[in-house]
């Protein structure tokens, strides 16, 4: 995204690095009861052209007087020219953001965030498991190595939710089932419709179904509610997949989402600039700086 930058006393300094962009929602349409797809491209053309981002970044969204908070990339960079997210109404601003309508515009400011290592995942098995609203970020992740096939090894998708009607993007990843160059593996917890045809129990079930895995090859990705990383993570560990080739995105309360305002910090990490992708092994670190601060669900 742009940049603006003046030059003061011969030194190019950022103009006002929380200044956002404008950019139009293109497409919003619900993906469950209380979860959004936004489609927005950017107002003004520059912001379109300078658009770069990873998978796993997320960007700071607002709506004018109204508040502003991160929010995942779920779209791919290689597929330019559009960005996409998937917002939960939980508050004073998704309640906002659900009342505007197709052609409305949006504050952004970022891209913002580590995102995911991509340099080093590529010619590596790439196992993905997501669960709940942590599909938000995996699926630029999915889509952009599925994008980029060649580049990769195998492909696992795990996909987990409470009930097909919460399964978010459901009729995409079904499509997906069909492709031979990926194992894409979705469970609910329960059927409530008596229509499911694929898995139900929880995620971890998965594991069963997924023969040989090449552990020192593998680089896993997982994002979901906190108590999913718990056994998710035991699975992982049972498999000897390399603690540092374990790939969490922590969500913490942020503020600024360029390591100012301290609001995410863990001691020394900036879970806005360090992460928010953090290996299993920085996890385990943190764990020792922070005690309980990070939910013992969430490390194992
Ligand atoms: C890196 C990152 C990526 C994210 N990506 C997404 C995404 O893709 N989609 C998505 O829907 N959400 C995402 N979120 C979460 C989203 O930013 C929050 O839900 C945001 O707070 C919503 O703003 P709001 O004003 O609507 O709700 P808020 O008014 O902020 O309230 C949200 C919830 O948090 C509680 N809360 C409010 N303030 C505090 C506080 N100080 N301490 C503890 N709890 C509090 C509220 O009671 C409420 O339950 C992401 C968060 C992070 C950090």
């Amino acid at each position: 995204m742009k940049r603006l930058c003046v030059v003061v006393d011969d030194r190019e300094v950022e103009e006002n690095p929380y200044k956002p962009e404008m950019w139009r929602i293109v497409r919003r349409y619900p993906l469950t009861s209380d979860v959004n797809f936004f489609q927005m491209r950017a107002v003004d053309v520059d912001d379109l052209l300078k658009m770069d981002y990873r998978p796993g970044q997320f960007i700071m969204g607002s709506v004018l007087g109204e508040g502003e908070a991160p929010f995942s990339i779920s779209s791919t960079p290689s597929r330019p020219g559009l960005m996409e997210f998937c917002i939960r109404k939980v508050g004073t601003l998704t309640e906002s953001l659900f009342g505007l309508k197709e052609n409305q515009t949006i504050g952004l400011r970022g891209p913002y965030g580590n995102g995911f290592p991509i340099e080093k995942m590529e010619g590596k098995d790439i196992m993905i498991i997501a669960g709940g609203l942590g599909v938000a970020s995996l699926r630029s992740l999915l889509l952009y190595v599925l994008d980029n096939r060649d580049k990769f090894g195998n492909l696992v998708y795990l996909h987990g939710a409470r009930t097909p009607g919460e399964m978010l993007f459901r009729e995409e990843f079904m499509q997906l089932k069909e492709r031979d160059d990926l194992n894409c593996l979705l469970t609910v917890d329960k059927d409530d419709t008596g229509q499911w045809t694929e898995r139900e129990g929880v995620v971890t079930n998965l594991f069963k179904e997924l023969g040989p895995v090449d552990a020192k090859n593998t680089y896993v990705a997982v994002c979901g509610p906190p108590v999913m990383y718990k056994y998710v993570i035991q699975q992982l560990v049972g498999l000897n997949i390399p603690k540092h080739q374990i790939l969490m995105t922590l969500e913490r309360r942020m503020k600024c989402g360029v390591g100012k305002c301290g609001h995410c910090a863990i001691e020394y990490l900036y879970t806005c600039m360090d992460g928010p992708v953090f290996t299993y092994w920085d996890v385990l670190h943190m764990k020792e700086i922070i005690g309980k601060g990070v939910s013992d669900n969430v490390i194992a």
